[in-house]
């Protein structure tokens, strides 16, 4: 009888890998053992061939839903004669490659026993086991053990011990096991911090609380929320002043998926995406005369929506009835608030109360956002539940790198062989306290990984603070820096997110706002001809002026205004009411002053200014309150039966949208007409410089730009017939740059 050695590796620890191979082994009749090492799981089997084999391929099929195997190593050695099968202790010795998982939603049977009242963890909000609960968000280091999470200080009591020792038991070595007698409890705490009530009775006040219209801080699995009655316009108006948060939508959690469709028409993918584990925020089309609060989303008619992802959640959801807002806890671009003391320190002018918990988290992880595009999902915000689970890479990398990304959305990566992971959302990085979270997030994977980069990647961009933080940290650390473009790092996050081989290429459209060009100007509405070792610009929008400099990307009007003199120079009368009236008399002739003499408004081929121009020109949009409105304004207009377009020109290098505006100032059709004849031109203007450049490269689309949905949709359909390579695994924004980044160094 023959003898396997085998060694699998992946996200296989803490999953319920070891039971499901002990069981299926035992249920087989073969002998030998399994254990944990630092490489993934270890086990030898033994007995007949035939059944030897039957039971690799079900290990493939029926492995536990959780586990992620990246690679499977076999030995055939000769029969050893066990007696038995057994699990094994964990032999610490050996090379890391365990990967650290992310949080996952309450599953199923959990969730029946949270609601089953004869269970003994009725109510119990802490509820987890191997196939569900936090991971990521509790880990301090690796080995995934309870005693390297901030569930340590929890001793287990008799009940949870049996469970978490049993083979057998859905909780055997589910590290954060607990139940009420032995676990952590809720809080309810005024703005002081003065204890109102614990455990259930925390719970049900908390409850009564959001009854009246109060916003409370609750801590949940990455961070805290606060929240409120998304049906009471009173209480989000109050919760959007004191969180100085201007018109940024706020994300609605709903009870169930029947009670979110009351409010959103959905479609199955969406519903899916909902549903899975990892339990993403979705943005979803609001059903028209929804009772949900005008304040949640101003001027949009999608809304963010999420189900439960915590038995906290779910208790919370089901005693309070209705939908809640559940925002981010911070105060306008800070980090998200994580512990106790920091958020009575920092809500307290924020929330009425708190309810809190004493389960600490390790990790801060914002929720992350998807939406469905083209039937595929893509990324708005990678966050919880994917990070920090790696990217495999068809290639192996020459070097261990550190990525810093961008500025904006920041997320930071360390790569190594055929592996990127990529860090949960950051943020912007304009606060201190941003910046030192970025910090934090870097120390993070390094410390979990216990990873030593050789070179750091950062953005050309000389005022990014993750450049200039960069620019810091290698000189000190000694070690070589590598710059990438902006748009060629977008480039290359598609290639690797796609897949494409050390020898691939790609002709790109790169749309985004901003990004540092090699020539010192700001680009964004690029077409790049990509590898993986450099990049050649095929073709740009033509370049507008940024009347104001940075004041222009806040100020659609600005940028409007500054393509009317483009258009009609200093022919005030020529100009469509609704920038005039932004402006007003004196400040126009101000801004024509400006623009005559070509001060202080530097140039930018940028596509999502073009989204801003076209909303100030249509009157939606003069000032906006955050980044990317006029776009996600514009695109709930859109008509898909209209099929035509606004012109414009291409002459081999620059495409230019003088006729475009031109014809949309001129268009005296519905609003509705209006918008999707100028996302249709945009869509329109990839196919005819796609058409014009292609050599035989894969097709892709990338930068924040396409995470508008009719324009992305639209790009689709012209191309129909054709592949059109689009991200999967990584945002197509500025969240995503530092993979490109990262496979450009690790190549280098
Ligand atoms: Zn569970
Ligand atoms: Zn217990
Ligand atoms: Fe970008």
């Amino acid at each position: 009888m023959p003898r396997y050695r085998l060694r699998v590796f992946g996200s296989v620890q803490g999953v319920g890998f070891r039971p499901f191979v002990y069981r299926l082994a035992t249920e087989m009749g073969l002998k030998g053992f399994v254990l944990n090492d630092p490489s993934g799981v270890l086990m030898e089997v033994e007995g007949p061939k035939e059944v030897l084999d039957r039971f690799l391929v079900r290990l493939r099929e029926e492995k536990p839903p959780l586990a992620h195997l990246f690679g499977m190593e076999l030995e055939v050695l000769p029969e050893k004669g066990y007696s038995s099968f057994e699990i094994r202790k964990s032999g610490e010795e050996g090379k890391k490659e365990v990967f650290v998982l992310p949080d996952v939603a309450t599953c199923e049977e959990c969730l029946a026993e949270v609601f089953d009242p004869s269970n003994r963890r009725y109510r119990y909000p802490f509820t987890n086991c191997t196939n569900c609960g936090p991971r990521f968000s509790i880990i301090l280091r690796l080995p995934y053990d309870r005693r390297n999470t901030t569930m340590a200080a929890f001793e287990m009591c008799e009940r949870c011990r049996a469970e978490y020792e049993n083979p057998a038991d859905r909780r055997f070595h589910a590290q954060p096991n607990a139940c009420p007698e032995c676990g952590p409890w809720l809080e309810l705490w005024d703005a002081a911090g003065q204890k109102l009530a614990e455990r259930d009775g925390a719970l049900r006040r908390a409850v009564e609380l959001l009854k009246e219209g109060k916003v409370l801080a609750v801590k949940g699995l990455g961070g805290f929320h606060l929240v409120c009655d998304a049906t009471n316009e009173e209480a989000v108006r109050l919760l959007r002043e004191r969180k100085r948060r201007g018109e940024k939508p706020f994300a609605v959690m709903f009870r169930d998926l029947d009670q979110l469709r009351e409010y959103a028409e959905t479609d199955p993918f969406e519903e899916a995406l909902l549903l899975s584990p990892e339990s993403p925020i979705v943005l979803v089309r609001r059903r028209e005369g929804s009772p949900l609060a005008p304040s949640v989303a101003p001027r949009l008619k999608k809304v963010g929506a999420f189900l439960p992802y915590t038995p906290l959640h779910h208790l919370l959801l089901r005693d309070f009835g209705g939908p809640l807002v559940m925002t981010s806890a911070n105060l306008s671009d800070e980090p998200i608030v994580k512990d106790n003391g920091e958020a009575l320190e920092r809500l307290a002018g924020l929330a009425d109360y708190l309810l809190v918990h004493n389960r600490p988290i390790a990790n801060r992880v914002d929720d992350s956002v998807v939406r469905a595009i083209g039937g595929r999902r893509i990324f708005i915000r990678r966050s919880r539940g994917f990070a920090p689970m790696p990217i495999t890479l068809p290639f192996r990398l020459r070097r261990r790198v550190l990525a810093v990304g961008g500025h904006k959305k920041s997320v930071v990566a360390i790569a190594w062989e055929d592996k990127v992971v990529l860090s949960q959302h950051v943020g912007d990085l304009d606060t201190v306290k941003a910046r030192e979270f970025f910090e934090e997030a870097v120390n993070t994977l390094k410390r979990l990984y216990e990873f030593e980069e050789e070179v750091v990647v950062c953005d050309l961009h000389p005022r990014y603070a993750s450049t200039a933080w960069a620019e810091r940290y290698s000189r000190e650390a000694g070690k070589p820096l590598i710059k990438v473009q902006h748009h060629f790092a977008h480039a290359l996050s598609l290639m690797a997110d796609a897949g494409l081989g050390e020898d691939g290429a790609l002709l790109a459209a790169t749309w985004d706002g901003t990004g540092y060009g090699t020539d010192g100007t700001v680009w964004g509405g690029e077409f790049l001809r990509a590898t993986y070792s450099g990049f050649e610009r095929l073709a740009r929008l033509r370049p507008l002026r940024l009347l104001g400099g940075d004041r222009a990307v806040k100020e659609p009007r600005r940028v409007a205004f500054a393509v009317c003199f483009d258009l009609f120079g200093e022919d005030l009368s020529k100009y469509p009411e609704e920038v005039l009236k932004s402006f007003g008399p004196r400040e126009a002739e101000l801004a024509l002053s400006v623009l005559k003499r070509g001060i202080n408004s530097p140039l930018a081929s940028s596509a999502g200014r073009l989204f801003d121009a076209a909303a100030a020109l249509l009157g939606i949009l003069s000032v906006s309150s955050y980044e990317g409105q006029s776009g996600s304004i514009l695109e709930d207009l859109y008509d898909p039966s209209v099929r035509d377009f606004y012109p414009f020109g291409f002459d081999g290098f620059e495409v230019d949208w003088r006729p475009l505006f031109e014809a949309l100032i001129g268009d005296r059709s519905p609003l509705e007409v209006r918008v999707s004849r100028f996302v249709n031109a945009l869509a329109q203007v990839v196919k005819t410089v796609f058409d014009r450049k292609w050599e035989g490269e894969r097709l892709g689309l990338t930068g924040g730009v396409f995470q508008n949905k009719p324009l992305t949709e639209r790009v689709l359909e012209l191309l129909k017939g054709r592949e059109v390579l689009l991200h999967q695994k990584v945002p197509p924004g500025d969240g995503g740059l530092a993979l490109g980044q990262a496979v450009f160094a690790g190549l280098t």
